[in-house]
């Protein structure tokens, strides 16, 4: 089978990246399946790269390989092992019993997701591809992991996109509970593989959480989005003077305090508050009735999953970024996220520029953050580094000294 790519179309392909959308395309053979395996070719006929196919979604194909080799069960253990090979040289293992085991094209398998929770993998299958080898990559990964339990949350809305039907449950042995306990730098998480976000924790702020909670010692804490409570239960570990969280899921927060009593012994609940509620409106309360923090961390939502929904986005983050400057006392710290696509880390830095500006405080950025390295970036492939932060430091506020603590 093949498909024929118009002329000049090919140039992103010589440079190994690995989506084929459909306006590059000239000509698909006819009775292609979804998902089935496609020589891709130049207009001049010449073999470029053997590919998956999507016949409805504008990233009509996406690269297996460019080289002229069979696409099966061999191909796909092959990549397997180097995604486990690549995190155990980044020595994930003696930080977590938690982490991202395959990222999708970043290693070389577009559209899956593989998430390691303690004894249980979860499968997240996003393209007509990877659902076409899904079965095959459910069996190889018993294999070569030796762990026997596969949980499926195939529910992520991008699936629309491909034609596919959300799908969640059980995929390989038994899962007796959706609650699965993990550890992450020596502290415990529960997380809920069924119902939770994402595969059911964001794995990859696990070092930014560590090192947000090296910031957080003898400090009073707003934690902006905080889920299942990962920034707030590692402040309240090193020493927080005080953590308030804050999150509009009823769910995640009542999670939050499960993972707060696992970690007693290391965590003064007492210290910790959490409140319900919308972020936005919270932030504009509080600025109201003139509260201070020491640090404020912001972990939004993906505002801006493409490049069009940037320009809405930087509004958003504008907003709560210039709230939180505003909240904040004389050296105090903000820890500020984007994991949208379409804000990359310069624009972002831009817009936390912005929102200094116009709330009045000279801050200086002491270190730029990413995602972890279980979430690794092919260098063909630069989409895949979607998860920036900045640590910042409030310097001066004209006019507002007298908030100081520190
Ligand atoms: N920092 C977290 C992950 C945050 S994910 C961690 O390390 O685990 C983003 C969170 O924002 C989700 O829990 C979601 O429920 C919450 N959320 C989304 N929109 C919100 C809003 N407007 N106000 C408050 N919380 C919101």
């Amino acid at each position: 089978m093949k498909i024929i790519l118009n002329s000049g179309r090919e140039k992103s392909l010589l440079r190994r990246h690995s989506w084929i959308f459909a306006s590059a395309i000239q000509s698909v053979d006819v009775n292609l399946a979804s998902g089935a395996t496609v020589d891709l070719l130049s207009s001049g006929g010449n073999f470029l790269a053997r590919a998956s196919y999507s016949p409805i979604s504008q990233i009509r194909a996406r690269v297996w390989t460019f080289k002229d080799e069979p696409i099966d069960k061999e191909f796909f253990r092959r990549k397997i092992r180097e995604a486990m090979a690549l995190r155990q040289m980044s020595m994930v293992e003696s930080h977590t019993n938690a982490y991202r085991l395959l990222h999708a094209e970043s290693d070389g398998i577009p559209g899956l997701i593989i998430d390691r929770y303690n004894d249980v993998l979860v499968l997240q299958s996003l393209t007509a591809g990877s659902e076409f080898w899904k079965e095959t990559i459910a069996d190889i990964l018993v294999e070569e992991t030796g762990i026997s339990n596969i949980y499926e949350r195939s529910d992520a809305d991008v699936r629309e996109l491909e034609g596919l039907k959300p799908i969640i449950g059980i995929l390989r042995g038994t899962i007796p509970s959706s609650k699965i306990t993990i550890t992450e730098h020596d502290l415990r998480f529960q997380v809920d593989i069924e119902h939770g976000h994402k595969t059911g924790f964001y794995l990859d702020q696990r070092h930014n959480r560590q090192r947000a909670g090296e910031f957080a010692k003898d400090r009073d804490v707003l934690n902006c989005f905080c889920y299942t409570g990962g920034f707030s239960i590692h402040a309240l570990a090193n020493g927080a003077k005080s953590v308030l969280s804050v999150d509009s899921s009823a769910d995640a927060l009542a999670l939050l305090d499960e993972n707060i009593a696992l970690n007693r012994v290391r965590v003064p609940a007492e210290r910790h508050i959490s409140i319900e509620g919308d972020v936005f409106q919270l932030l504009r309360k509080f600025r109201d009735e003139n509260r201070s923090f020491d640090m404020i961390i912001l972990d939004p939502p993906k505002f801006a999953p493409t490049a069009a929904h940037a320009e809405k986005a930087s509004r958003a983050y504008k907003d709560i970024n210039l709230l939180a400057f505003k909240l904040l006392r004389h050296h105090g710290i903000l820890v500020t996220f984007s994991c949208s696509g379409g804000i990359d880390a310069t624009l972002f830095q831009k817009i936390v520029a912005s929102a200094a500006l116009d709330a009045g405080v000279d801050a200086t950025i002491i270190e730029h953050l990413s995602q972890g390295s279980d979430h690794p970036v092919s260098l063909h492939f630069p989409e895949g580094a979607y998860l920036k932060g900045l640590v910042c430091v409030v310097m001066s506020q004209p006019g507002n000294e007298l908030k100081n603590n520190h």
